[in-house]
């Protein structure tokens, strides 16, 4: 890989799903809800159309605009859809692997994506490929639409089909899903990554994040809940079942850190809201005198804010990013690097030279980022830079959809904070408890995964994690 960015972890994947009962352009709305969801996975895109007992699909690499045209989306008539955006976890980032997957099986077509990681989706696929399965892909989705298909022989109910489905597979899934008669979504018994539903007219669209709903006109209906499969036929009625496995709900709390976008309401609690409270949090776990506060743009901005409004210290816009260069920014050599970073942000001078400024992110991962962004405020004049991340130290991989697949990668696993500081070069630094942070999702009643930060995983994970999926 040569993508400096791709030294980081990469995003979890984005999903979407309409069943238009109303006659505006089904396409084009899994298309706008698609761009909302763009910052979960920037490497493929993909939508599958469903008219009749047909199911057009295009999907290719790049953004959602680069993969789709007019033209394209003019050819994708139907009135049920689902669309993904990808970031694989590693490995396999070709065509084959993206999504969604479209099948045919005996009761006719199906089509299925999917955000999150099977743990033991390998152990499956020998399974299966011992019984004469063929696999088109390396990525665990296909696993998943296999079983169906062979469930599907076995029961005459697609909601049975699916429990069978939800008792043999293990890790994190939020699916949306065409079969023949419905639009189908389906979250897995921790509640790993979100889905939530809502509804435009008589239409319903499922997404991983209700800032799709937004981009939609759809009103937002509720949560899907973790072990929840929810069904919507094309007369427009909903159906709700559970899995009959129950686990304690475990949403990956790094949505609220990093992930969800600040307009997202997950699981009851608004993201921007809880990175506010991150901050403020961690301004009262850690103050430190200071002329200014910023954010790292993006992540970090909401935090700066909650800090500036509890420190007092005044908010500043310190640092640009050039909103155009994608994550997905390709940087050939290792000289060209350091470059890279200056391309995608640059310091306001006027806002921080002579201040001692505190600068806010949500996560340090390798730190090669963080040490250039510091460089660059006191090479602008910032007297002092003192550090504060609004999330405990990330220690730990994570098998659910967050490529951090070495503990090498991660700084916080090998280093102590003092030596973290002296590689970024801060003055000070430091980060919110885990305590503080589990206090950031005001409101909610659901439990969250935080393995990132403590280890502690909420199933078993093997020790040969499969590193083709989706994230
Ligand atoms: P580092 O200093 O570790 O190189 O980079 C830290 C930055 O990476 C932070 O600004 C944080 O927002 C960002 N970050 C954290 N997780 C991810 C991720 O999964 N993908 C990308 N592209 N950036 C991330
Ligand atoms: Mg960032």
């Amino acid at each position: 890989m040569n993508d400096f960015l791709m030294e980081k972890q990469k995003e979890a994947c984005g999903v979407f799903g309409i069943i238009n009962n109303d006659d505006f352009d089904t396409a084009r709305m899994v298309y706008y809800g698609l761009y909302a969801l763009q910052h979960r996975g920037q490497e493929s895109a993909g939508i599958a159309v469903k008219s009749g007992n047909t199911i057009l699909c295009h999907k290719d690499m790049g953004l959602v605009p680069e993969v789709f045209d007019r033209v394209i989306l003019n050819q994708l008539q139907g009135n049920v859809a689902i669309g993904h955006v990808r970031y694989s976890t590693t490995g396999d980032s070709s065509v084959s692997n993206a999504q969604p997957m479209v099948l045919r099986y005996r009761n006719g077509n199906m089509a299925i994506a999917h955000n999150g990681n099977l743990v033991n989706a390998s152990v499956l696929r020998d399974e299966l490929e011992s019984q004469g399965a063929i696999f088109q892909s390396t990525n665990d989705t296909e696993v998943i639409a296999n079983l169906i298909s062979r469930y599907r022989v076995m029961s005459n109910d697609i909601v049975d089909t699916i429990k069978k489905v939800m008792n043999e597979i293990k890790g994190s899934y939020a699916i949306t899903m065409i079969t023949p008669k419905r639009l189908v979504g389906i979250r897995d018994p921790f509640g790993i990554r979100p889905l939530c539903i809502g509804k435009t007219g008589n239409s319903y669209v499922i997404a991983s994040e209700s800032c799709a709903l937004d981009a939609v006109g759809a009103k937002f209906i509720r949560d899907i809940e973790p072990g929840e499969i929810v069904l919507i036929d094309e007369e427009g009625n909903l159906e709700s079942h559970k899995s009959d496995k129950k686990e304690a709900s475990s949403l990956c709390i790094f949505e609220h850190v990093y992930f969800a976008r600040p307009d997202s309401n997950v699981d009851g609690v608004s993201t921007h809201m809880a990175r506010v409270e991150a901050g403020r949090i961690l301004a009262k776990e850690h103050p430190v005198e200071a002329d200014i506060v910023i954010g790292a743009p993006s992540g970090g901005l909401d935090a700066a804010l909650g800090f500036s409004r509890e420190s007092g210290i005044p908010y500043g816009h310190g640092l640009l990013k050039n909103r155009y260069v994608g994550r997905t920014f390709i940087q050939p050599e290792q000289a060209t690097r350091e470059k890279g970073v200056s391309i995608k942000f640059n310091p306001i001078k006027s806002e921080v030279t002579g201040k001692r400024v505190v600068l806010i992110d949500d996560s340090i991962v390798r730190g090669t980022t963080t040490r250039q962004i510091v460089t660059m405020l006191k090479e602008a004049g910032a007297k002092e830079v003192h550090m504060r991340i609004s999330s405990p130290p990330y220690k730990f991989p994570c098998f659910f959809g967050i490529d951090t697949s070495t503990r090498k990668q991660l700084v916080a696993s090998y280093s102590s904070i003092e030596e973290i500081r002296e590689l970024i070069g801060a003055d000070s630094l430091a980060y919110l408890s885990l305590e503080g942070l589990l206090r950031t999702p005001v409101g909610s009643t659901l439990g969250f995964c935080t393995a990132c930060f403590n280890g502690n995983y909420p199933m078993d994970v093997p020790d040969e994690v499969e590193k083709n999926s989706c994230g």
